[in-house]
């Protein structure tokens, strides 16, 4: 690598909710010149494998990562787990039951729609048709396909976003919980997307003490298409409780436009970036 390497910590496959096969997102990645990549799927590491052959062939850096699901006060909150076992036995079981929980939760939030008049049955199978874990994401793309909605926000917006006749509240493991199985696995537990999710000040501030508390030790500063505010209001919060700091687009699809891979803003000075401590 000549002079700063591009890095690149979050990103999707057809695994979760992303639209290319593990493969062709590392040859994008590497196109794009990405030296340092993680995918980070929805509570799965099924494209990890595939990733890290391709990587090996590129000569592409890929860290082995996961984006898991979990719960803190009826919020749904994402952990990056970083640089993990893939191999661990317990974050394979605890994955395994993410998984679990992700298909029933669509499964009834398809009888939801059903119960609206929409066809259910049909959404479903369309969902399952995926080869990724199912997401509210493919959801939302079946209900743009069926015409139903013309697009993905909207579904959210109509149907399936907290209020809405189809929301599920999701029932996640715990913040610690998942924290505990990312250190287990050996990986760094960082708070993905800090600033998006819907909490009063006070309450996101009790978010990072908790996750802080339950060994979190990294959060993502730079994040896909974030607001300048936002990259500021998490340099903040990463100084003042000493947390590491990450950079990732959230990349999932290479028809949006406006959030390609790794066209990312460098960090702010100040911060230790959480590749830092693996020699990057
Ligand atoms: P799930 O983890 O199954 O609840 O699905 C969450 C995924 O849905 C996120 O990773 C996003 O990719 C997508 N998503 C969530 N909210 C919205 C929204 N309002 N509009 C479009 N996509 C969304
Ligand atoms: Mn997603
Ligand atoms: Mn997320
Ligand atoms: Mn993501």
């Amino acid at each position: 690598m000549n002079g700063e390497p591009s890095i690149d910590l979050h990103t999707h496959s057809n695994c979760s909710d992303g639209s290319l096969t593990p493969t062709e997102l590392v040859s994008r990645a590497a196109a794009a010149g990405i030296d340092v990549l993680a995918l980070t799927d929805h509570d799965t590491i099924a494209g990890l494998a595939d990733a890290a052959l391709r990587a090996q062939e590129l000569g592409l850096h890929l860290v082995a990562g996961v984006e898991i699901s979990a719960g803190w006060r009826s919020q749904a909150i994402h952990v990056l787990g970083l640089w993990i076992d893939p191999a661990n036995p317990a974050l394979q079981r605890a994955l395994a039951g993410q998984a679990e929980l992700r298909t029933v939760r669509m499964q009834r939030i398809c009888a939801r729609l059903s119960a609206v008049g929409l066809p259910g049955e049909r959404l479903l199978a369309a969902v399952e048709a995926n080869p990724g874990l199912p997401t509210r994401s493919h959801l939302a793309a079946a209900l743009v396909a069926e015409g139903i909605v013309s697009r993905s926000d909207e579904a959210f917006r109509k149907y399936l976003r907290r209020g809405r006749a189809a929301h599920i509240a999701a029932e996640w493991p715990a913040l610690a919980t998942v924290v505990g199985w990312i250190r287990e696995a050996g990986g760094i537990a960082t708070l993905a997307h800090p600033a998006r999710y819907p909490l009063s000040a006070a309450a996101r501030r009790q978010l990072l003490a908790e996750f802080a508390a339950a060994g979190g030790t990294a959060i993502e500063v730079i994040t896909g298409a974030n607001a300048a505010h936002s990259i500021e209001a998490c340099t903040q919060w990463a100084i003042k409780a000493g947390f590491s700091a990450s950079v990732g687009s959230d990349f999932h699809h290479p028809q949006h436009a406006w959030n390609p891979l790794g066209r990312l803003a460098k960090l702010p000075s100040g911060l230790t970036p959480v590749w830092r401590s693996h020699g990057i």
